[in-house]
């Protein structure tokens, strides 16, 4: 099995801003700057030179329109991943998170999704767009995708939103009352990363600047609880990068960072 990772430039549905369709090719170029070694933080060495244990497919062709997007990038994660390879998507807004999961789900039974975000994004419409990047995970749940949907990073709940958690049955675990410790989860999980689960101080590059978030360091070290647990990584995203925000590439060089740390999980 190689890991395969798949940049998925689709922002049309983004509530505020555009510019998350440009996060792809930002993130690979913050990866291949020559800033950073290859290597995560554990030290697998992840240079694709001599590591055949990922490949990079590329970016998937997306029209703007939401139904159609949504089919494509179905149809390219189910197409990446038909060998049962692990998967890992640059996006992009969250709305791709929907069919991303969709595509996972179809292989794997069972599945949480571990979701840092400072929103829910459980909105059942946004402005009447039930494909807004506001509501995948509305999405999701109605379409029983998944065991265990476990959100981190939180800080941005509303009384809609709140209701939308209960009646899904979702673990929120807001952000002010957090303690460092990612709950524990075991089987296959889904690892979504929204990067305005960071504090915009860390990660200016985002459409949504919502304080009082993450440090860098508070997410890396999530994720190396995640890879310490008896949990499986079959996939994962980094989505919401918006490079038209960015200062000095910083969130990039964040991404690339979060890109290596994930795909040493799913390497395994
Ligand atoms: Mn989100
Ligand atoms: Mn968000």
């Amino acid at each position: 099995m190689t890991v395969k990772l798949l940049g998925i430039p689709y922002d049309a549905h983004s509530s505020f801003l555009r510019g998350p369709a440009l996060a792809p090719s930002a993130i690979r170029a913050a990866l291949t700057c020559g800033s950073a070694n290859w290597c995560t933080e554990s030290g697998i060495d992840l240079d694709p030179t001599t590591n055949d244990a990922w490949t990079d497919l590329g970016d998937l062709e997306l029209p703007d329109d939401a139904a159609d997007a949504v089919e494509l990038i179905h149809r390219g994660a189910a197409d990446a991943i038909a060998d049962g390879s692990p998967l890992l998507s640059l996006g992009g807004d969250h709305m791709v998170t929907w069919p991303l999961v969709r595509a996972v789900s179809d292989r794997v039974d069972g599945l949480t999704i571990l979701h840092f975000d400072a929103h829910p994004d459980l909105y059942d419409t946004l402005d009447g767009d039930r494909f807004s990047h506001a509501c995948p995970f509305a999405r999701i749940m109605e379409e029983g995708r998944v065991d265990r949907l476990v959100q981190l990073g939180i800080r941005t709940m509303n009384p809609h939103q709140r209701s939308q958690a209960e009646r899904f049955g979702v673990e929120v675990h807001e952000l002010r009352d957090w303690d460092g410790v990612v709950p524990p989860v075991t089987g296959p999980v889904y690892v979504t990363i929204d990067l305005d689960a960071l504090d915009p101080a860390f990660a200016p590059g985002v459409s949504h600047h919502e304080p009082g978030g993450l440090s860098t360091r508070q997410l890396l070290d999530s994720l190396r609880q995640i890879g310490a647990s008896d949990a499986v990584v079959v996939g994962a995203d980094v989505v919401e990068l918006n490079p038209a925000r960015d200062v000095n590439d910083v969130t990039a060089m964040v991404a690339a960072k979060i890109v290596r740390e994930l795909l040493g999980l799913l390497i395994g």
